[in-house]
């Protein structure tokens, strides 16, 4: 049996470009931990490489994200035609299930590990199902992800990544997992013994990103107390490791202290927004702003990169917030914010059911404009316009390479643990990966505003294929 796994990919810039990254998405080596071992598998992310559209697999699974719809439609449709059976997974179809049915021969809803051995047990007795929703085994059910299958020729910068855990305890109102997902986590002793002996590193740059792995879990810190009991048994694997976390966390001196102990290098956070209306509007009282500047200084003194993502658009933002953004930053030293994006009310959200009960959803969205870098809706303080002059403003303002000499220039000198300075530096560039969205001057990055790239709009013309519309 011949399997594909396919991670889909469409850039913002709705050009074919690829954009690999140090981090890119697991769900096909996931996957391919639960195929079983007779099968021949294949795995393939967009972000890295075309997909080989004239290969037969007998299964092809596809993991996408709501953006990649309208693309992963296509090539489903692509493959069906010749015979193939797909399948596709992940939040996007958990929530349309009914209209993903259309295009692909089964759905699954519910957590891999239960329901990918189940589908491909009756895909090879010729009696698969439309929809697998079997409900969860829980995290320790979680099996180790097929590491030997990852091509680091493809991204030379990838690292190999694992889950601790799963869901959040916090409910931000934007979140896809708030409603959704409570906080779990593996047992300590089967993420020690994961990392120790089944993962493969990623051999360039001269042995530079050996022992080097990323946690995947949307929030590491969602317990305090299993963080704690993880690092001091991470203590003495002596590897180097990022993952992404509450700003909870960040206030804990002690914890930060020890996960530098344990070998963290850098924490990706949410910030979202230095504007205290729009962190009330968001939900994501966690976010203490008055706490921001100690908390920085910290954590890049214990040796920990620290990196930012913030979204505009939200219902607290003003034109004055956003237009002094780059001064409140800059007041910080804080230049290393490396995701800027438009807030977006994806459909299972609590932030969708407001914004649509309230009517204020922009006509002619559809799931490709989903991208956290298109308006979908229109906010209360701001005319949509105004959110994405600002937007494209911000892009250009903080993704430049004046930035990242400050950035080096503020924290360098700020620890000496190991591999604290070979962290900044590689951090450096993702500065500038702020510009790479708002590369294409033609986009609108309003809903209902932007063609589809052009493949996708001619393929789905001659399969007679719509765009899924969500007002
Ligand atoms: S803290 Fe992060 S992962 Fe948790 S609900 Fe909020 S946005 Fe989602």
């Amino acid at each position: 049996m011949r399997i594909a796994i396919i991670a889909t990919y469409t850039h913002p810039t709705r050009r074919r470009i690829k954009e690999p990254s140090i981090m890119q998405s697991a769900v096909p080596e996931l996957i391919a931990g639960l195929c079983p071992p007779h099968a021949e598998i294949e795995l393939f992310n967009e972000k890295e490489q075309d997909i080989p559209l004239d290969r037969h697999w007998d299964l092809v699974f596809f993991s996408y994200l709501h953006s990649y719809y309208e693309h992963t439609k296509v090539l489903s449709t692509l493959f069906r035609q010749r015979g193939m059976v797909t399948v596709a997974g992940g939040r996007h179809a958990g929530h349309f299930a009914d209209d993903a049915a259309n295009y692909f021969d089964a759905v699954i809803t519910g957590e891999p590990e239960p329901n990918v051995p189940a589908l491909i047990q009756d895909f090879e007795k010729g009696q698969i199902q439309k929809r697998y929703s079997l409900a969860s085994w829980g995290p320790d059910a979680i099996q180790p992800y097929r590491y030997d299958l990852i091509d680091f020729k493809n991204n030379r910068v990838r690292l190999a990544g694992i889950e601790a855990s799963r869901g959040c305890p916090f409910r931000c109102n934007f979140c896809v997992l708030t409603g959704h997902e409570r906080y779990r986590y593996r047992s300590i002793p089967t993420v020690i013994e994961e990392i120790r002996t089944k993962m493969t590193w990623n051999k360039n740059f001269f042995g530079a990103m050996d022992n080097v792995f990323v946690f995947l879990d949307n929030n590491l810190g969602g317990s305090p107390k299993y963080l704690r009991e993880l690092c001091e048994a991470l203590i003495p694997l002596k590897k180097i490791w990022g993952c992404a976390l509450t700003f909870n966390i960040l206030k804990d001196e002690s914890l930060v202290r020890l996960m530098a102990q344990a070998g963290c290098r850098y924490i990706y956070t949410g910030m979202e927004s230095l504007n205290p209306e729009s962190i009330k509007a968001m939900n994501k009282g966690q976010n203490k702003l008055s706490e921001v500047d100690e908390v920085i200084r910290r954590t890049f003194s214990h040796g920990i990169v620290l990196s930012f993502g913030l979204i505009v658009g939200s219902d607290g933002d003003t034109n004055e917030y956003l237009e002094k953004l780059p001064e409140y930053l800059s007041d910080l030293k804080y230049f290393a914010v490396t995701f800027l994006g438009i807030v977006c009310p994806y459909p299972e959200t609590p932030f969708f059911r407001e914004v649509q009960s309230e009517g204020r959803l922009l006509p002619g969205t559809i799931s490709r404009d989903y991208d956290g870098y298109t308006l979908c809706h229109r906010p209360k303080n701001l005319h949509p316009s105004e959110v994405v002059e600002h937007f494209i403003r911000l892009c250009g303002t903080l993704g430049t390479l004046p930035n990242i000499v400050r950035h080096y220039g503020a924290w360098l000198m700020r620890s000496d643990m190991p591999r604290y300075r070979s962290t900044l530096f590689f951090s450096g560039p993702e500065i500038l990966s702020i510009r790479n969205p708002v590369k294409n001057k033609d986009r609108r990055y309003i809903a209902g505003m932007d063609p589809l790239e052009d493949w996708d709009a001619q393929q789905m013309k001659t399969l007679g294929l719509l765009p899924q519309r969500l007002s």
